[in-house]
């Protein structure tokens, strides 16, 4: 997808710091963290939001949380994390490139601003 940012990044035009990545996903480091780790995972297909899935997706979806819940792991969060993805203008998303953030390392206020 032309112009877009997290697709530019899977196809390494633009440098990230990466965690993980195989076939279908890809996780790298929030360049503005919110927390001690502040990971995002993207599919490597381009999807806009969480608004455009369908029933095609759901095992790039089932691969996205598993690499959440194991990366949580790999990084100690064992007192706990969130996994959120932003839709829309209203919550804020500002990169039209389905993405889930994992958040953890410090005590995180809900609900969310
Ligand atoms: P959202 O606001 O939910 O769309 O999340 C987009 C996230 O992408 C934000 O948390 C940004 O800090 C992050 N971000 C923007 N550009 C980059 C980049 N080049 N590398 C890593 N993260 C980025």
């Amino acid at each position: 997808m032309d112009n877009c940012l997290f697709c530019k990044i899977v196809a390494g035009e633009i440098p990230a710091d990466i965690v993980y990545q195989d076939h279908d996903v890809l996780a790298f480091r929030d360049i503005h963290p919110q927390a001690p780790q502040h990971i995002l995972i993207v599919p490597r297909r381009h999807i806009p939001s969480m608004a455009d899935l369908t029933l095609e997706d759901s095992s790039v979806l089932a691969r996205i949380f598993m690499t959440g819940a194991r990366l949580a792991r790999d990084l100690g969060l064992e007192n706990g994390y969130r996994f959120v993805t932003n839709v829309g203008p209203d919550a804020g998303q500002s990169v039209l490139h389905l993405h889930f953030h994992l958040l953890g390392g410090r005590r995180l206020g809900w609900p969310p601003g």
